[in-house]
């Protein structure tokens, strides 16, 4: 975790949300636009800033989990022993909630998402004023952002951000829910199902990303309403690269941004150039790139981002090709 100072200027934007208003902060994973859990004006505002359908539920922040207790309506012992393991960390729970916890930020269902950032900044708002209500700070559809650049890209000046240079991870939060059996991740992240399952002693269900609209036991909601929307997608479009295509440096398409990401043994290194990035199976720093490279490639008007496949999909790149199949809308 990064040290900050008592900072007098966080205690300010702590205090504009206490007064009701949405503000723009930085996470290990990615940045959020964040409002005051408890009210529903602030929260509104938030799915009016970001044009987000009203069926997309919001995940709130804390930092404790007593205070993870004022949202869920119980903590089991398994949600306790994933707070204590993963907390402070990017893994959202999805548990039964109060009935306090207003309807806006759950669209209605009777479960909460609840998260505890591993952030100095949003520990620090939180502890001033309360639970935050915070989906990530982009406008709806377009790639989440990393970096307060992609903020103000997103929102001017019409959205205080507070600085917090890169984002670690820079792919969104695992998503896990616990009001349903078997276990489910609603969505891949950084913590992976087999980290999850060693501590529950129990098999957990990963939804595959091909499933956006899948039904619960009792009907035909969909139990995530987030997952069925376009996501993480820039203007440029995004395909995967075929075999034959492997650029040589003579020969790129000139409207083509490539992402590789595969060691050849035996080949030349690629140059390195800002139409050609090669990960070296770096998978940690791809995710932390990709929504930066997407948002770069739509300011450097390319016309297509063409990414290396994925020769076998393992933990270690299962959030990166979820986020990668759901900008190519596969
Ligand atoms: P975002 O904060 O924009 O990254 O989106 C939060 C994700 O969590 C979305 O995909 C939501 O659909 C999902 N989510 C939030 N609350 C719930 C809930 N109560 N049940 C199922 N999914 C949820
Ligand atoms: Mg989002």
């Amino acid at each position: 975790m990064i040290d900050i100072q008592p900072d007098i200027s966080l205690s300010n934007y702590a205090e504009a949300l206490r007064k009701g208003k949405v503000i723009a902060f930085p996470t290990e994973t990615v940045y959020g636009l964040g409002a005051d859990a408890w009210n529903a004006d602030a929260v509104a505002r938030i799915f009016h800033l970001k044009g987000r359908p009203p069926d997309n539920p919001l995940i709130v922040h804390v930092n404790s989990i007593e205070m993870a207790g004022s949202l869920a309506a119980e903590i089991s012992e398994d949600a306790r022993r994933l707070m204590n393991r993963f907390w402070p960390g990017p893994l959202a729970l999805i548990l039964p909630k109060r009935p306090e916890v207003l309807d806006i930020v759950t669209a209605g269902l009777p479960t909460v998402a609840i998260r505890m950032p591993d952030h100095p900044i949003p520990l620090r708002l939180i502890e001033e004023a309360g639970p935050i209500a915070a989906p990530s700070a982009n406008t709806s559809g377009r790639p989440s952002p990393t970096r307060v650049e992609h903020v103000r890209q997103d929102f001017g000046a019409e959205v205080p951000v507070i600085e917090g240079g890169s984002c670690q991870y820079g792919l969104e939060s695992t998503v896990l829910d616990l009001s349903i059996r078997p276990y489910t991740i609603l969505r891949p992240g950084h913590i992976t199902q087999s980290e999850l399952e060693q501590e529950l002693h129990q098999p957990v269900r990963l939804i595959s990303s091909h499933s956006t609209n899948f039904t619960d036991l009792s009907g035909n909601t969909p139990r995530s309403p987030g997952m069925k929307y376009t996501h993480y997608a820039p203007d440029a479009r995004v395909r995967w690269m075929q075999p034959h295509e492997l650029p040589l440096p003579d020969d790129l398409t000139r409207s083509t941004l490539y992402l590789l990401h595969r060691i050849r043994p035996n080949s030349a290194p690629y140059p390195e150039t800002d139409q050609l990035i090669h990960y070296r199976e770096n998978y940690t720093e791809m995710g932390r790139d990709l929504y930066d490279r997407f948002r770069m490639a739509d300011l450097n008007r390319f016309a297509e981002i063409a990414i290396e496949p994925f020769t076998d999909s393992n933990e270690a790149v299962e959030a990166l090709l979820n986020r990668i199949r759901k900008a190519i809308g596969d």
